[in-house]
């Protein structure tokens, strides 16, 4: 199956980072596996990371292959295991037919087949898509367009709200598509954000759209930038961290 990148919160002209990624083989355990060897300039000790791309080692650019493959032999057991906990989190993968669940706003939606109807409608916990059974193209095209047009109004309605508080002027606001970026931001002041974000709970969205407008005075992740969105979100922290936690579940489609 192929691994999806999850989308990632950027703003990021041009940066060159002074490092090289590698994948490299590694038998873990009996285990194949794979994981990216990252080489720093800067770093200074052999780190080990695993999240959903996998497992990721950072090693300074003087660390031997043979140095870091111990390292890894020797915490084989704890590897394993994150890379197992990993795996269980991944969403089986998602069908596009009746009775399938697509979130919208944090709020669980069954889809449902009706022929008699002529717009795509929520009601009550489902919504109502006019195709036939087994037309899974029919089925994905109206309930993403569905899941767009509420995008677009929520994120419209959100930046309206928070622009005075940003002290920013209200931006015009373009749905992306993106598979790697929840949100970018312009210099030109167009903010661009990912349609798949509506599935999120709202506290979720306010984050990315809050984030994003505070990159039209700050385009940059200084403190200073840090501060402006922690003066309009105080728990700015917790939702970020639960946007890299459980963004990946909203890579639908
Ligand atoms: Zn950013």
């Amino acid at each position: 199956m192929a691994r999806r990148k999850p989308p990632q919160l950027e703003f990021v002209p041009g940066r060159a980072p002074a490092q090289i990624a590698t994948r490299h083989p590694f038998r873990l355990d009996g285990q194949p596996i794979e994981y990216t060897l990252k080489r720093s300039l800067r770093r200074r000790r052999i780190t080990f990371t695993i999240d959903e791309d996998g497992l990721r080692v950072g090693a300074p650019w003087s660390a031997s292959q043979g140095r870091i493959e111990s390292l890894l032999g020797a915490h084989a057991r704890w590897v394993s295991r994150k890379l197992a906990e990993w795996q269980a989190r991944r969403p089986p993968r998602f069908t596009w037919q009746a009775g399938a669940t697509v979130m919208a706003l944090g709020e669980p939606l069954t889809l449902a087949l009706d022929l008699e109807r002529s717009v795509t409608e929520r009601d009550n916990g489902r919504l109502y898509i006019a195709a036939n059974a087994g037309d899974q193209a029919m089925l994905a095209e109206h309930a993403v367009a569905w899941l767009r047009t509420t995008a677009l109004g929520w994120f419209e309605q959100r930046a309206l709200h928070f622009a005075p508080a940003l002290a920013v002027r209200v931006p015009t606001i373009r749905l992306s598509n993106a598979k790697t970026r929840w949100g970018t931001c312009h210099p030109d002041g167009r903010v661009h954000l990912n349609w798949r974000l509506i599935q999120m709970p709202p506290a979720l969205i306010d984050y990315v759209v809050v984030h994003e407008l505070a990159h039209l005075r700050e385009p940059n992740h200084s403190q200073r930038f840090w501060r402006r969105v922690a003066a309009v979100l105080p728990d700015y922290a917790q939702r970020r961290l639960a946007l890299r936690h459980d963004g990946h579940r909203y890579l639908l489609a």
